[in-house]
């Protein structure tokens, strides 16, 4: 077996040395629970990768990995991890086009599945197995190759991740062993879990938050608890799950709380065990998160902030109480071992609080590139501004922030998220933050809609709190009117009962703007 330290496998599973017999995974089953412990995920990632081993794959060699978060997924990269192969993981849910566009550019030897799932029609090229407990079947076995490695290292690729494209078209980020691992070390100094917590996981595994999470737990010798796709949507299941796991963290987009938070707050309240909420992905709407506070005071709320090219970077305690002047979250400072830097736009480093520019970071967790796109990896790893000599690369991250009094960072929208409103300049998420002070809205998005043969439209969209009064729109427009100019208040306001999201969970605008843009009337 290998044993580079540097190695996601070798980091996962520390614990199988020192606490085999503690629970690694809380796999939810049937109404119940079936733990694994890290002896037996150990096991299971050797019976797989001596399995893979057999197959005759070169380390670099690709593996689509299509499966929900579960505790032999975990083993099945942790197999690939073992013999260098670099697995992409995809949701049994991405559509056909999708995936055969990833199968077009990443050209994997293999499509593993689990032994459950449904999809048919993997080209003929790529090798196809189905895994479970019990083992792998290859259905077909790959193309044989010539094996021109030996030895996987901490620069090998451990993962492609297919990013969701809020961020702009999709993109393969490719990770090493070496980004991956540095990267939970940084985190794991944060002392967010320790070994006896339940650290409940909701992302899809394509969403790197999943391996956020899993690297949390078993870093920390602690156990995941994956929640099943079809518990979340579902304040009920979703609390009796978080409650019968005995969970103690969740990990999570905000949207994850916004239906229980509507129907269901005492459920949520009564989750005693729960001692932290880690969220990620996109801002937490201040009126939910208050809530949330409200009904789990004892909980410690962690804003994790940060890109697929980094996993994340930052870890930053929400106050508690969150005080009533507060206008936005902090993100805080780099994990230790990384930092942030905001630029203005003629390259120079901001010091002074207050100024908006945009977060350079500089970290070993960064990135290797874009999957064969060197053009959006020059845009996306820029030489080291203060010493462009060096050969350094620092992630140019396309986000806005300006610092607080005390250095540490406020995340104010993606330098994309600017639009031009009858020639003025508007910062989207300016408008939003208004729109969020207004009493009973939960949350909301702010999108500038094209119309054919008109002007573009200012809309928002606005989800309200169950208990919100009934308001008068004029009230709202007055209400945004005391703080914002003219050209920045919305021009139409939609009430809506839920925001519709992205795969992700993160709030989905171009579902938005396909329902409401250019032909809406
Ligand atoms: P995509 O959404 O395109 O799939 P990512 O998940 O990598 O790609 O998105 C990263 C972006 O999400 C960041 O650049 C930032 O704009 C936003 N983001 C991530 N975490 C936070 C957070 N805690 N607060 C605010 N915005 C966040």
């Amino acid at each position: 077996m290998h044993g580079s330290v540097e190695n996601m496998r070798q980091f996962m599973l520390a614990s199988a040395e020192t606490t085999p017999d503690r629970p690694a995974v809380v796999q939810p089953v049937d109404g119940g629970f079936r733990i694994v412990t890290y002896r037996q995920l150990q096991r299971r990632v050797d019976d797989y990768a001596a399995a893979l081993d057999g197959l005759g794959l070169d380390i670099g060699d690709r593996c689509i990995l299509e499966s929900d978060t579960t505790a032999s997924a975990i083993a099945m990269f942790l197999a690939c991890c073992t013999l260098g192969l670099t697995f992409v993981p995809v949701s049994p849910d991405t559509p056909a086009k999708r995936l055969m566009s990833i199968i077009g550019t990443t050209e994997p030897a293999l499509h593993l599945q689990a032994a459950t799932g449904r999809r048919e029609g993997v080209p003929e090229h790529v090798g196809t197995a189905r895994f479970d407990r019990d083992g792998l079947r290859v259905e077909r076995p790959p193309a044989p190759r010539t094996r021109h490695r030996h030895e996987v290292t901490g620069t090998d690729t451990a993962y492609i991740i297919f990013t969701s494209g809020t961020t702009g078209r999709p993109k393969g980020v490719v990770m090493t062993h070496r980004a991956v691992v540095s990267f939970y070390r940084g985190m794991l100094q944060h002392g967010i879990v320790n070994a006896d917590d339940r650290v409940a996981t909701t992302s899809p595994l394509q969403f790197d938050f999943s391996l956020l999470d899993i690297g949390l737990a078993l870093g920390s010798g602690a156990a995941v608890v994956p929640v099943p796709r079809d518990a979340l949507p579902w304040p009920r299941r979703f609390m009796r799950l978080l409650r019968e796991a005995e969970v103690t963290h969740v990990n999570g987009v905000p949207s994850i709380w916004r239906s229980t938070l509507r129907t269901e707050p005492d459920l949520l309240a009564g989750l005693d065990r729960l001692r932290g909420v880690l969220f990620c992905g996109e801002d937490f709407p201040l009126p939910e998160l208050r809530h949330l506070q409200r009904l789990r005071p004892q909980a410690r709320i962690v804003n994790c902030y940060g890109a697929t090219e980094s996993m994340a970077c930052s870890f930053t305690d929400v106050p508690n109480p969150i005080p009533d002047d507060l206008e936005r979250l902090s993100i805080g400072f780099a994990h230790p071992g990384a930092e942030m830097m905001i630029m203005d736009g003629a390259g120079h480093p901001i010091e002074q609080p207050g100024v908006v520019g945009e977060i350079h970071l500089r970290s070993p967790a960064l990135f290797s590139g874009y999957w064969d796109d060197p053009q959006a990896t020059a845009a996306a790893l820029v030489p080291d501004p203060l010493d462009p000599r060096s050969g350094q690369v620092v992630l140019r991250t396309g986000d806005l922030a300006y610092r607080g009094e005390h250095g540490d960072l406020y995340f104010c929208g993606r330098a994309d998220s600017q639009v031009q409103v009858r020639g003025n300049r508007v910062e989207l998420g300016e408008i939003e933050r208004r729109l969020l002070e207004f009493p009973g809205v939960a949350a909301c998005a702010a999108l500038l809609l094209p119309r054919t043969d008109e002007e573009p439209v200012l809309s928002a969209f606005l989800v309200m709190e169950s208990q919100a009064r009934a308001f008068d729109k004029m009230e709202l427009r007055a209400f945004c009117m005391e703080a914002l100019p003219g050209y920045m208040i919305p021009q139409e306001l939609h009430v809506l009962d839920e925001l519709p999201v992205t795969q992700h969970g993160k709030v989905d605008r171009t579902a938005l703007a396909a329902r409401f843009g250019a032909h809406h009337v």
